[in-house]
């Protein structure tokens, strides 16, 4: 015999093969949702793999991506992507929680291989969401303020501290990196699924909520 053929290796796809069938396909992307493993496993770091013009493909049909969700992140996991690169922006108009929220426009940015460290030991508590556990929201403690690094679309390093609403995407996106998801620090007894989502909507903090379904607030 010359070959078996069922003792060859099954390719993997590379980085490079992955991105061109997405962008070969209908934009906006497909949304992978929580239990698929690609949202658990530690994103690998960019260091050039896809080339400036693919890259910035890529970027822009993320970009398209989120904002047709609609959402304010979105995380390459999230387009089956293993690689540590996100995008987040928030433009939407201001609500009634948006001040307690310390809700303020997050223009169009790009995190790539971003780290974020806790600066301070206050936590905040609010309602969050993920494109990835469609529907759900659940209250998730974090860091009030941290300090970003990383890189941008250009290669230029980040080095920032963030505060308040963009302090939340920003580890948000940046655990889905890691291969976390919000529900892994959020409250579970807050949990909304999709039919109840919009019960604490109008409240402008959780305190209602943690009062009905019994949980405490930091
Ligand atoms: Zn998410």
């Amino acid at each position: 015999m010359t070959s078996v053929p069922y003792d060859r290796p099954v390719s993997q796809p590379t980085l490079v093969d992955q991105v061109d069938a997405l962008l070969a396909g209908p934009v906006p992307f497909p949304i992978t949702q929580v239990g698929n493993p690609v949202l658990r496993q530690v994103a690998q770091p960019y260091d050039g793999q896809l080339g400036d013009t693919r890259l910035a493909a890529l970027i822009e049909a993320m970009r398209t991506t989120m904002l047709a969700a609609p959402g304010v992140g979105l995380a390459a996991p999230q387009i089956g992507l293993s690689l540590a690169l996100a995008v987040m922006e928030d433009t939407w108009p201001s609500t009634a929680a948006s001040e307690v929220r310390e809700r303020t426009t997050v223009p169009f940015r790009v995190l790539i291989n971003p780290r974020y460290q806790p600066i301070g030991t206050e936590r905040v508590a609010f309602y969050e969401g993920c494109l990835s556990v469609d529907g759900y929201q659940a209250v998730t403690p974090r860091w009030r303020s941290v300090h970003l690094t990383g890189i941008d679309e250009t290669g230029q390093v980040l080095d920032e501290v963030l505060s308040g609403w963009a302090a939340r995407i920003v580890q948000h996106e940046s655990d889905h990196l890691a291969g976390r998801l919000y529900l892994d620090g959020a409250e579970l007894r807050s949990l909304l699924g999709p039919a109840e989502a919009a019960r604490f909507a109008a409240d402008i903090t959780p305190e209602r909520a943690a009062r009905e379904l019994g949980f405490d607030l930091p």
